[in-house]
């Protein structure tokens, strides 16, 4: 069973569910010629997807166009279903940062034929998350500065106030469709500039007061 960690305390959790928001920034559902959506577009992850700070990320073989994504997680540590935007911040009690790894080729063959983008999403090590910064101890403002360095050159930068859906929108909207638990994981989409990997890469991930990632590509 996959665990993740709270910073600075022995607190552990068991991960249930990965709950991942696609297009959350507008910059980048336009670089992927997609729409700006009306709704948080859901798709999910098993925890046995999960690796940590410094881990490899494994680059499968069926696949020549693997893609970074940087995000903000969010740990939630309540059940919560049919969330009011109180009690979904209130579930909210962690923030980490994560990597979305995406098999574009994969998904743009499975998007173009109506199938769901499911193997290109889920493969081990395909969702790497750092510790998570304690909601007692840290207050979200939005300002913080996202980042991904690949190789030592930036990469993706944004702050998180260019986010469609905020995290409470997410949370309160995600327990309308399916109960949240404690343990479950949710990352909250990418900004612009996400970009294919080669094995060796090291990706350096960050979100300011929050989080820092790195990976190399196996
Ligand atoms: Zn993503």
């Amino acid at each position: 069973m996959k665990k993740v960690k709270l910073k600075n305390s022995k607190k552990e959790y068991n991960v249930g569910k990965i709950i991942c928001v696609g297009r959350n920034y507008p910059e980048h559902a336009k670089e992927l010629g997609n729409e700006v959506p009306e709704f948080p577009i859901i798709f999910l992850k098993p925890a046995s997807n999960l690796a940590y700070d410094g881990n490899e990320i494994v680059y499968p073989n069926y696949s020549n166009e693997m893609h970074h994504e940087v995000e903000l997680v969010l740990l939630i540590g309540k059940l919560i279903k049919n969330a009011t935007e109180d009690e979904a911040e209130k579930s909210i009690i962690g923030y980490g940062v994560g990597l979305d790894m995406t098999l574009r080729d994969l998904q743009t063959q499975l998007k173009s034929k109506g199938h769901p983008w499911t193997l290109a999403k889920c493969f081990d090590t395909s969702a790497v998350v750092s510790e998570f910064v304690s909601t007692d101890t840290y207050k979200y403002n939005s300002q913080e500065i996202i980042a991904l360095y690949k190789n030592g050159n930036l990469q993706q930068h944004s702050s998180l106030n260019k986010m469609i859906f905020s995290p409470v929108k997410i949370v309160k909207y995600i327990s309308e469709k399916m109960t949240l638990e404690t343990g479950d994981v949710i990352f909250t989409g990418t900004p612009d500039g996400v970009s294919k990997v080669e094995r060796g890469d090291v990706l350096k991930a960050s979100i300011s007061n929050i989080g820092e990632l790195t990976n190399v590509i196996k």
